[in-house]
């Protein structure tokens, strides 16, 4: 089952991503190491909710 998730960045707390994950297969939350625009580097983004 895919859910949509939404990816925040971990040091400026903005919204900057979503995707979709498998419930089915990911029980954990998403940890993503992303670009973030706002920081202007590579952070750590983690599924919001
Ligand atoms: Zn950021």
């Amino acid at each position: 089952m895919q859910v949509q998730a939404i990816l925040e960045c971990t040091e400026c707390r903005r919204r900057n991503y979503s995707t979709t994950k498998n419930k089915r297969t990911v029980t954990k939350r998403l940890e993503l190491k992303k670009y973030c625009k706002w920081d202007k580097k590579h952070t750590l983004h983690r599924e919001t909710k």
